[in-house]
């Protein structure tokens, strides 16, 4: 049996790597010229820039790759989580464990009382939105203050506007498990246990993706887009083109697949499903928030990760990501801008954008900057919000499964994850039909 992933990002490849391990035939189709999808990585004045992720987690999953691959030389580690919230014109820490809760000027000690209340709240509802369920759990300080700016600074999207059974699944099955939200957080923070340790890799996150795709290269066809699945008999048949202009094959090819796993953008998949089911078209409703990414390189002395902007600041800002002090990368800072709050700005030239980050940067850092690089993702993030709703109405033809970061949550670590699920799914569905 052969399975046909359409698109080389990270859980096209980590699905490939899966599907190896547990010898299973595949073979990856991927339209642009280098792995990665969104992972990004490159040099800019010699300064190591990323127009993807800035960092990922070191989970379970996330560390069997890097010991497959033979990575652990590359790896850099973050220190500790150390992230903060511009609030009321000052960079305040966001609190991790129980002291810094404790010590936070993020909140007042009526708003840490609040917090501490939780657990007599009713469970979530998952027709309320985030917003209305972090209000009414910890209480409107701690989410104007920090859940909301962090929260919301994770998908460069509102709480308001964020249903919790599209933005919080993860969040109500924790609920489910332990009977509150707080619990969790508790027994974490009182084992000294933080979340697994954020890291990068000496030339970037994207040598993640680059190694997959090295260790194998034989069934990854890079530079090469899908145009069309068809039903053949038992399987599909996808036709696929070359998308390098100095390819002398411009021909397009073929390849016979009995099961295709589909890693593409809503708007893409809704294309290429649209000749096998009547729903496909319901994916284009998805929405995703349009970010706009400026990259400084300034000279400041300031330790931690970055900083999330308090909505009511004033600022363009969404937030900003301090890989110079996170990973020791030359003076380099990464400023996202528009997301849901803002999407108009991404439309703005690069000297509008360059000008405000720099600005804006100088206001909260007292630094100033210089202009690296200004890039545009116009499906940054997935909303999560109300067009998640869609996809009730979407049913998935046979064989085809969805695997992608609409249909799951974004992070790298999920995506990786859920490509390591579906590769024992499908490897068991070889057992069934045996
Ligand atoms: C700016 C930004 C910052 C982020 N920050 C973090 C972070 O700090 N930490 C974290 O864990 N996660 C972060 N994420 C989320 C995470 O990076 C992404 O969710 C994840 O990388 C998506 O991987 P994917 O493989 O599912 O999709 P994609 O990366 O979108 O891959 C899909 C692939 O399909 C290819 N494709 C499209 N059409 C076709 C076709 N017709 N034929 C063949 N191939 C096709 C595309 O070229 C692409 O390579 C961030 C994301 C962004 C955009």
């Amino acid at each position: 049996m052969t399975i046909g992933i359409v698109g080389a990002g990270i859980t096209g490849l980590a699905l490939a790597h899966h599907l190896e391990k547990a010898d299973m035939e595949y073979v990856v189709i991927e339209a642009d010229s280098e792995p990665g999808g969104v992972i990004r990585s490159g040099r800019v004045d010699g300064c190591l820039l990323e127009w993807g992720p800035q960092r990922l987690r070191r989970t379970d999953p996330v560390d069997e790759l890097i010991t497959d691959l033979g990575m652990d030389d590359e790896v850099i580690e973050a220190g500790e989580t150390k992230l903060f919230v511009y609030a009321d014109g000052k960079l305040r820490r966001a609190p991790f464990s129980i002291e810094e809760f404790g010590q936070t000027d993020l909140l007042s000690w009526r708003g840490k009382l609040d917090v501490l209340k939780e657990p007599q709240t009713e469970p979530a509802d998952s027709n309320e939105t985030a917003a209305e369920l972090f209000t009414r759990k910890f209480g409107d300080e701690a989410y104007r203050n920090l859940i909301g700016p962090l929260f919301g600074g994770i998908y460069g999207s509102e709480p308001e506007r964020m249903p919790v059974k599209h933005a919080l699944s993860g969040v109500m099955l924790m609920e489910q498990k332990y009977g509150d939200l707080l619990t969790p957080v508790l027994k974490r923070a009182m084992s000294g246990g933080t979340s697994a340790p954020a890291i990068s890799f000496d030339e970037g996150v994207q040598r993640l993706p680059e190694a997959l795709c090295d260790a194998h290269s034989k069934r990854v066809h890079l530079g090469t887009a899908v145009t069309e699945i068809r039903n053949s008999s038992g399987g599909y048949v996808l036709e696929t083109e070359s998308t390098l202009e100095s390819d002398s094959r411009s021909e397009s090819w073929t390849v016979e697949v009995d099961e295709v796993v589909l890693t593409t953008t809503a708007e893409v998949s809704a294309d290429l499903l649209e000749p096998l089911t009547e729903s496909a078209n319901v994916l284009t409703r998805l929405n995703y928030n349009p970010l706009a990414l400026v990259h400084l390189r300034a000279d400041c002395d300031r330790e931690g990760f970055g900083y999330q902007v308090r909505h009511d600041e004033g600022l363009d800002t969404l937030g900003v990501s301090w890989n110079a002090s996170m990973f020791d990368r030359d003076g380099v800072y990464t400023v996202f801008l528009g997301g849901m709050k803002n999407p108009e700005l991404v439309e703005e030239n690069n000297e509008t954008l360059g000008k405000i980050a720099r600005s804006e940067f100088n206001d909260v850092m007292n630094a100033d900057a210089d202009v690296l690089s200004v890039s545009r993702l116009d499906r940054g993030f997935p909303a999560y919000d109300t067009s998640w709703d869609a996809l009730e109405e979407f049913e998935t033809p046979d064989d085809i499964h969805l695997a992608t970061n609409y249909t799951a949550r974004m992070g790298v670590p999920s995506r990786i994850r859920e490509a390591k699920g579906l590769a024992t799914v499908l490897a068991e569905s070889i057992g069934v039909r045996k």
